[in-house]
């Protein structure tokens, strides 16, 4: 069976998705594709042969689309998921699942009451081999318990013009906050965000940030936020645990020695450095919704990250530790 999947917003990564279904993977089709920008759905349409439709809520609700991928900005993802929801159809949706907590727990009730997940989040990093190898390692208790995780995120630039300190917790850090889950379990209970002597470059722009946060486990973890530091984009991650530690490797395939040095390449950007990890998520979503269904990242990650991102916003902004307020975990989600 091919999946008929149907693309909301031909943005920068609706495009990127458009052209890994497309070109890369296999079990599915583009069918159909809207944006308010006609002419940009148009142009995203043609090497997939997809139609275009005039609006979200048609398309969804066409007896020619099986699943819906939605890369529109955070505030539209809501109106677009619930109808999704409503009409049984599996749902992959770019992150945030949704930019406010209480649009999120919209979201959860209508999840539960269809009784079964249908909705997976882009959180792309928990399909990356290096973030993979932390994990099987940790599971393999290889360290003990973990006890803090060192997760550093570093941009070579942000554009000025668009860029906004609040940005670099709620569209950066965000995925920060994700692997934090994901590795070190539990939830993230309280953040305190620090930010010091700024990046010249960045004018304004609070960066770098450091944020410090506690865990339900009993463990901690920091996070730094850099967004105009230059050299590449850059991610790292290390786990200290009662035995030992686990770094994240450098991605570089090879190393170059000459004139006393050595070199490897750093990536330009986040496309170039997660570029498998999307492939891999597209593709598992892609089998997951074939069957009705979705795996990876729930909207119940969606949800805590945005309660998190929310906390850590109110942290920056006041200086203050700040408790992250989240509800009781549906069963659906454990
Ligand atoms: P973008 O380039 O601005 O693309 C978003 C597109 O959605 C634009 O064409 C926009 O049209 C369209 N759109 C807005 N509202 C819509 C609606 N109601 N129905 C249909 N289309 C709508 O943004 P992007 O960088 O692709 O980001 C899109 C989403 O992906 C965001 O939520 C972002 O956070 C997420 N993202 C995730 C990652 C990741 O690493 N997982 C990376 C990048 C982006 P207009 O421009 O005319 O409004």
């Amino acid at each position: 069976m091919t999946l008929n999947i149907g693309v909301i917003g031909c943005g920068m990564i609706g495009q990127d998705h458009i052209r890994r279904i497309t070109d890369v993977l296999a079990g599915a089709r583009v069918a159909g594709v809207t944006d308010p920008d006609h002419d940009r759905a148009a142009k995203a349409a043609e090497k997939p042969g997809a139609k275009v439709f005039d609006d979200a809520q048609t398309m969804i609700a066409s007896d020619e689309i099986d699943a819906l991928l939605i890369c529109s900005w955070g505030p539209a993802h809501e109106e677009a998921i619930l109808p999704a929801l409503e009409a049984s159809k599996p749902v992959f949706c770019e992150k945030p699942l949704a930019p406010t907590r209480e649009a999120c727990q919209r979201i959860i009730d209508a999840e539960v009451k269809v009784g079964r997940r249908l909705i997976q989040v882009g959180f792309m990093r928990r399909y990356d081999r290096g973030y993979r190898a932390m994990k099987d390692a940790l599971d393999a208790r290889e360290i003990g318990a973990p006890l803090i995780f060192h997760s550093k995120h570093r941009n070579a630039e942000v554009p000025a013009d668009l860029y906004t300190s609040d940005m670099a917790v709620s569209d950066t850090m965000v995925h920060d906050f994700d692997v934090t889950r994901y590795l070190m379990g539990g939830e993230i209970t309280r953040i305190r965000v620090f930010h010091g002597k700024k990046n010249s470059k960045g004018g304004d722009l609070r960066d770098p940030i450091l944020a410090v946060m506690e865990l339900s486990t009993g463990g901690l973890a920091t996070c730094e936020v850099s967004v105009n530091i230059g050299y590449g984009y850059d991610i790292g991650a290390e786990i200290s645990g009662e035995n030992g530690v686990i770094d994240i490797a450098e991605t570089n395939a090879a190393v170059v020695k000459n004139g006393s040095a050595f070199h490897g390449r750093v990536p330009a950007d986040w496309r170039e450095r997660f570029i498998t990890a999307y492939d891999l998520e597209i593709d598992e979503w892609i089998r997951a919704a074939s069957k009705g269904g979705a795996t990876g990242p729930s909207a119940w990650d969606g949800y805590a990250i945005t309660a998190v991102s929310d906390a850590g916003l109110e942290a920056a902004r006041t200086g203050e530790a700040v408790d992250v307020r989240i509800g009781e975990m549906p069963d659906l989600y454990a």
